[in-house]
């Protein structure tokens, strides 16, 4: 019997795609950079079918690669076509298994979409605040896998931060149950964290149990002008003293990046009447009346606005120009779609010194080339992305820039989409060889055979 008849009988024949019009949408990434090949796309529905995959490709030396939304931007999710491979789709594994309000969680399946995440904690009260741009396709399964990151950090933190208990098919195909709903469990190692922003190379999450949280009832949306990235930075600490953790979000945007979705979005309007190098759009959210949440945001920038903290400010009126506003920094992405990519991050005190040297840096090099810098300023992470198609054949020169500054500023060369096949070379040169030895160590423990996800990560 081939592979496909064996894996055929443990999710039915149907769910084997092997045409290469079924299984093309599998093997490509969501920005076309990547593309492989392998021997099929599984679709299981369940933890034991998962299961009896796994251990059905570890006996016959296939290797795995987990793939959810395919969302991701490092080329994690794809096959590379070098050696006998299966993606494993886990699209099928999408039951809320159910939800505890009492206890603030809810236990879902790994291919879950993470707005019907959303949606379901919102339909029982209550928040689930990871979010992202690609939150319409991507899946929790893929986003603990990257241990994503998103707009909400600030004030939720990562994906990482989002689970308490996880259910893992191992690579040998054994299962896993840590779907534990504590708060508290100090009994010795927190195994979940292994497979947490692991990018699918030591198990498959099938399922997870996550934090969720009180829905704030009134929140508001400012969309604020700014000098400088330092005036950006400046401005937080500000307002953090005058309006404390209410902030979930606090976006840098900069000129280039708003142009960037003016010309590509026929909706899109320039929010403010001048023009101004950067913006920031800042998102809050309280309990109790949203007039009340609006005044004491809209007094705090008319504070800042007289000390000459900010240019100019606009403050959403309602829900849907909160919504035109998030559109456009959600749209970013797609409107410079194809360029020199760079997800970084560094203190957040050192982000204007990070952004003034690393655009010297380039211009030496490279003369004057455009800069889309955008992303999470809150967190120190900024999306760094660099020139037009025409740089894509120098992008290894490029990038080699921009690491180079942020090593000096003590950066990440991955913020939040992980390492996946893109920077799997990189990382080499910027991480300590003894934590690559520990990360070698474990891989070799929990997958001797190297059956998971090969040549991504390490
Ligand atoms: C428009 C856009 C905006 C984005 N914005 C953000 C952002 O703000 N923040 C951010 O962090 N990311 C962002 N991303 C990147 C991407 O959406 C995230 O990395 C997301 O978490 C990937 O989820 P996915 O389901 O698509 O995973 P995939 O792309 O399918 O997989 C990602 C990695 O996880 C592994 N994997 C997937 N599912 C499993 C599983 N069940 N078990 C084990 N391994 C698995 C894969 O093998 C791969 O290595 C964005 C992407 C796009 C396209």
């Amino acid at each position: 019997m081939t592979l496909q008849h064996l894996l055929g009988g443990i999710v039915g024949a149907g769910n084997v795609l092997t045409a290469p019009e079924d299984t093309k949408p599998y093997f490509t990434d969501w920005r076309r950079q990547y593309s492989g090949a392998a021997e099929c796309v599984v679709r299981p529905a369940s933890t034991s079918e998962v299961a009896a995959v796994v251990a059905l490709c570890d006996r016959e030396g296939v290797a795995v690669v987990p793939q959810g939304g395919n969302t991701g931007l490092v080329g994690g999710s794809v096959p590379m076509g070098k050696r006998r491979e299966i993606v494993l789709s886990l699209s099928r594994m999408n039951r809320i298994r159910a939800i505890d309000p009492l206890n603030d969680t809810a236990t879902v399946e790994a291919g879950c979409v993470l707005a019907a995440v959303q949606k379901a904690a919102q339909d029982a009260g209550r928040l689930f605040p990871l979010s992202l741009a690609a939150e319409g396709s991507c899946q929790i399964g893929g986003n603990l896998s990257t241990n994503a990151g998103g707009v909400n950090v600030l004030r939720y933190g990562t994906a990482r931060e989002q689970v308490l208990g996880l259910e893992v098919v191992l690579p040998d195909g054994r299962v896993w149950n840590g779907l534990r709903a504590l708060r508290k469990d100090n009994t010795g190692y927190d195994l979940k964290q292994l497979f947490l922003g692991a990018e699918g190379t030591l198990g498959v999450i099938t399922a997870a149990v996550l934090r969720l949280f009180p829905r704030p009832s009134a929140n508001a949306t400012a969309w604020i002008a700014l000098e400088s990235p330092r005036a950006a930075v400046a401005l937080l600490a500000l307002l953090r003293e005058r309006l404390g953790d209410r902030f979930s979000a606090f976006e840098l945007i900069s000129r280039a990046s708003l142009e960037a979705v003016l010309a590509h979005s026929r909706d899109a309007h320039d929010p403010l009447r001048d023009v101004h190098p950067w913006y920031v759009l800042a998102e809050l959210g309280d309990s109790g009346e949203p007039t009340m949440l609006r005044e004491r945001v809209e007094n705090a920038l008319a504070d800042c606005a007289e000390r000459g903290a900010l240019c100019d400010a606009a403050l959403a009126q309602s829900g849907e120009q909160s919504r035109s506003l998030w559109r456009i920094r959600e749209t970013i992405p797609e409107a410079q779609f194809t360029n020199v990519k760079h997800d970084i991050s560094v203190p957040v005190s050192r982000i204007p010194e990070f952004i003034a040297r690393a655009g010297e840096a380039l211009e030496a090099t490279f003369g004057k080339i455009p800069i889309y810098c955008f992303g999470h300023v809150g967190d120190g992470n900024l999306h760094y992305n660099v020139g037009s198609e025409a740089l894509m054949p120098r992008s290894a020169e490029v990038s080699r820039v921009v690491y180079d500054t942020l090593t000096e500023f003590g950066g990440s060369i991955s913020a939040e989409h992980g390492l996946g096949q893109l920077k799997r070379e990189e990382i080499r040169r910027h991480k300590d060889p003894l934590e690559l030895e520990l990360m070698r160590a474990l891989k070799d423990t929990l997958d001797p055979k190297g059956l998971m996800n090969p040549g991504k990560v390490l």
